[in-house]
């Protein structure tokens, strides 16, 4: 009866088949298209529908687990497809609906560590996405689409992920939270905290460089894709002092402005400044998106957080 060392805890279920000796070659992902998690385990553990899964990952990101890895779950399979037969599946609840299917970055992040346990755990030496992939990537076209935009967008993020954990990284990886300052314009690179000082002609460039969204990166992403969240920036300085905020998207070299809420700031009397910039946006191909900050002239202040908080989907 093997479960998964990161299984939280365990569903039981009699929904399944003793096939006999298993060769597990691959991590079948899907999404639950709605539900609640309890809903969901009881679905696929205690319910009379013929359905069930290896595992069940939480928006919480605890995987529950249900059918142990010796036995064939009923998740994937089809008339004349047996895609199950050496595969282990997860059921990943959603945390939005249609049309992006949401699930959490700590669900993301339990599907890498998932598929790196099971890489070393049945042999594999690397993943790749032959090890990970998609419901929908093993029925003919049309039949589901399962994963849902969000998560099938991830796919490649995972297998990238797993790998780096099997060469020993650690540390925070998912793309929200990070901070995204890059560099000024004309300036060199230099990690927040920094010193903004105020002129009176140039926008100050939070140089963010959207260039992909590649865990372990402090850069976030370039177009393609729809990007849904929040730019946080947080600022210290002088009370009084002004700072005026701008979004640009550039394509190429053409750049527009991006309507954004209360653009112009005042730090607060204990010196503060918090602005949030909700984003929700579907970027072309090569697109860029760029956060401008002016600072009143003669004044300085010092980012002190600078980070986006949301999710990407193709
Ligand atoms: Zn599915």
């Amino acid at each position: 009866m093997t479960h998964s060392p990161l299984t939280a805890w365990t569903a039981p279920t009699s929904k399944y088949n003793d096939i006999g000796p298993r060769a597990v070659n691959r991590l079948i992902i899907h999404h639950t298209a709605g539900g609640t998690n309890d809903g969901n385990i009881a679905v696929l553990s205690s319910s009379s529908r013929e359905v069930s899964a290896s595992y069940c990952l939480l928006t919480t990101g605890d995987l529950v687990g249900i059918v142990p890895e010796e036995y064939r779950p009923w998740t994937s399979n089809a008339p004349g497809y047996d895609n199950d037969r050496n595969s282990v599946t997860v059921e990943t609840v959603n945390t939005t609906g249609a049309p992006d299917w949401g699930v959490s970055w700590a669900q993301v992040e339990k599907l890498a560590q998932l598929a790196a346990d099971l890489c070393k755990r049945y042999g594999w030496g690397r993943v790749d996405r032959s090890r990970v992939v998609g419901h929908r990537e093993v029925l003919p076209g049309g039949y589901t689409e399962c994963p849902g935009p969000f998560l099938h967008g991830q796919l490649n993020n995972i297998v990238d992920r797993a790998n780096a954990i099997l060469s020993g990284a650690t540390g925070a990886p998912a793309p929200n939270g990070e901070e995204i300052v890059k560099e000024f314009t004309g300036g060199s690179s230099r990690k927040a905290p920094q010193k903004i000082k105020g002129g009176n002609t140039e926008y100050i460039t939070f140089r963010d460089k959207w260039t992909d969204d590649k865990w372990g990166d402090r850069t976030i992403a370039r177009g393609p894709g729809f990007l849904s969240g929040t730019i946080n920036i947080a600022m210290e300085g002088e009370a009084g002092t002004r700072v005026a905020f701008q979004l640009v998207r550039e394509t190429g070299e053409n750049k527009n402005r991006l309507q954004i809420a209360d653009p112009r700031k005042t730090i607060d009397s204990l010196g503060k400044l918090s602005f949030q910039i909700n984003f929700n946006r579907r970027l072309a191909e090569g697109q860029l998106v760029r956060l401008l900050a002016r600072v009143q002239n003669g004044k300085e202040v010092e980012v002190t957080e600078f980070y986006w908080d949301g999710g990407r989907s193709e």
